[in-house]
């Protein structure tokens, strides 16, 4: 049997494993990385982000500094406003009903802004998302970014994995491709190290071990199990390697499971996506201009209020919602007043239009009646004089002449041609995961650290709940990587002394 011996092993190769990597060898440990992914496909779910990082901020003030040379023109024709703890701790909590840990939350508020400075210096390259929303042609003249979704990663998930792992080859850090961790190697609740899984043996490393190998999301198996019902068909929208297997060893070995696991991150993609996410696509199957149409089941029936916010606080668990349709499918109607407001990532659909709202059911292979009907009655509660602002809760709602309301953003749809986009449910990620503690320790069952245990990442629990606000994934990762980095590579100081 082969052994290798590091002060710290990271396992997980997307961005909480990689920053936690940089920041263990920074503090002075000999650092090994596992990833189960080959060197094509590393990176994780990271790769595959449109790299939208959410933190507090103080407006263009604060991210202008971070932004790189090459951002800095797209950046004259932008505003930001400030993005303070008391939004971000607002629309955690709204988002997550109420539910978000406020310890591990201040932490990301503490140290969002600081992770992405030092990010920055490690070789992140960074810009405002004014192109990802917005077709820059069509929408001229200054734009006003929404505060907490202003920051990409340039050249999104690819250039951030690209610069993170370019950081790490530029170290002493030594990588393990094709090298999935299959279990813990324990003395009680102390972690010794980690097994891992190769064709005909197994090799074992030695060390403080962090895990950042994501949530359960590509197990149709887990899914089903923890999500329910249909879950195992859904569209996986990431890596394919996050299956969930370090999550299972570590719970057996007595890390406390905790968060919502019967929740997750789901959005709306196109009825075309691949099953399970493609690297020459990532994240452009995405199709979030819904606030600005009504979507309809293939009943011809609306399921929910499509402009209760925008949609970074929204599309989270909007997949969820067409997903439960007939079929898993919805269509998104939009009208020629709204069309220009498309996020780009649409060019990559094959709309389906017609001049009637008769001809467009038909075409869809929706009842015709029930669909003008549905249309009709919206068209009616939607207010006569109202006043659209795409960009801002314009307050257009049609409140409760309907059922289902829609609550911004409720123009009549009446000016043809009518447009239809066929989208499906997406599953992003799963909230459940293992229990830490501010500095990234993992928790046992009975609340104590586990010695030698350290996780970040999504395969942490109890952040998000129900929903999500776009981009706190990524902060999220990236701040308690770099916390557990920092953690494990004093314990393996502190062990070696003994
Ligand atoms: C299409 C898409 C778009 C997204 N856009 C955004 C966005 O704009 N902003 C945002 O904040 N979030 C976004 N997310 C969510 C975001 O990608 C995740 O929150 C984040 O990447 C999680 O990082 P992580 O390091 O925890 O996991 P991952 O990046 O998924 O990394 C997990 C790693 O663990 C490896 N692994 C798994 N099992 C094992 C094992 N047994 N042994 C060894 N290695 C293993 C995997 O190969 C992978 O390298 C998006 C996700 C997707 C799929």
């Amino acid at each position: 049997m082969e052994n290798h011996s590091f002060d710290v092993i990271v396992v997980g190769g997307g961005n909480a494993a990689l920053v936690a990597a940089l920041s263990a060898h920074e503090s002075g440990a000999k650092v090994a990385v596992l990833e189960a992914a080959t060197r094509q496909e590393r990176g994780g779910n990271s790769r595959f982000a449109g790299a939208i990082f959410r933190c507090p901020h103080g407006g263009m003030e604060d991210l202008g500094p971070l932004l790189c040379e090459s951002a800095q023109e797209v950046a004259k024709r932008c505003t930001v406003g400030p993005y303070t703890a008391e939004k971000f701790t607002e629309d955690m909590m709204n988002t997550s009903h109420g539910r978000a840990d406020r310890e591990q939350m201040q932490v990301v508020i503490d140290k969002g802004y600081e992770t992405l400075v030092w990010m920055k210096e490690q070789g992140v390259q960074w810009q405002l998302t004014l192109n990802k929303f917005f077709d820059t042609k069509i929408q001229t003249g200054v734009i006003d970014l929404p505060p907490g979704g202003a920051l990409m990663a340039r050249h999104e998930g690819v250039g951030l994995t690209d610069d993170l792992w370019a950081a790490v080859e530029k170290t002493s850090i030594t990588v393990f491709y094709d090298c999935p961790a299959h279990d813990l190697i324990t003395a009680g609740s102390t972690v010794q190290g980690v097994k891992t899984r190769q064709t005909d043996f197994f090799i074992d490393f030695y060390g403080q071990v962090i895990l950042a190998c994501g949530g359960f999301e590509a197990s149709p198996r887990l899914r089903r199990q923890f999500l329910g019902e249909g879950w195992d068909l859904v569209v996986v929208r990431g890596s394919r390697y996050n299956t969930g297997t370090m999550l299972e060893k570590a719970i057996a070995a007595g890390a406390q499971a905790c968060g919502h696991w019967g929740g997750c991150h789901a959005s709306p993609q196109d009825l075309r996506a691949p099953r399970v996410g493609d690297l020459s696509i990532t994240d452009k199957m995405s199709r979030y201009s819904y606030p600005y149409s009504i979507m309809v089941n293939l009943e011809g029936k609306r399921f929910m209020d499509e402009g209760e916010d925008h949609f970074g606080l929204t599309y989270a668990k909007t997949g969820a919602a067409i997903g439960s349709q007939p079929q898993a499918t919805a269509y998104q109607i939009f009208d020629q007043k709204t069309l220009h407001l498309l996020e780009p990532r649409y060019s990559t659909a094959t709309p389906i239009q017609d001049d009637t709202l008769d001809g467009l059911a038909l075409k869809l292979g929706i009842n015709p009646t029930i669909f003008v009907n549905t249309v009709k009655q919206f068209n009616a509660a939607a207010p006569p004089t109202a006043v659209f602002n795409p960009f801002l809760k314009d307050g257009n709602s049609t409140g409760h002449k309907l059922d289902i309301p829609k609550s911004n953003w409720a123009l009549p749809i009446t000016d043809g041609p009518f447009v239809a986009y066929g989208v499906t449910c997406g599953i992003t990620f799963t909230y459940g995961g293992i229990k830490t503690d501010t500095t990234g320790r993992v928790l046992s069952n009975e609340g104590s650290p586990m010695p030698g245990l350290w996780s970040a990442g999504e395969m942490t629990g109890g952040f998000f709940y129900h929903n999500y606000p776009g981009g706190a994934g990524l902060t999220k990762g990236a701040v308690f990587g770099r916390i557990a980095g920092q953690a494990a590579a004093q314990r393996a100081k502190s062990v070696s002394l003994l």
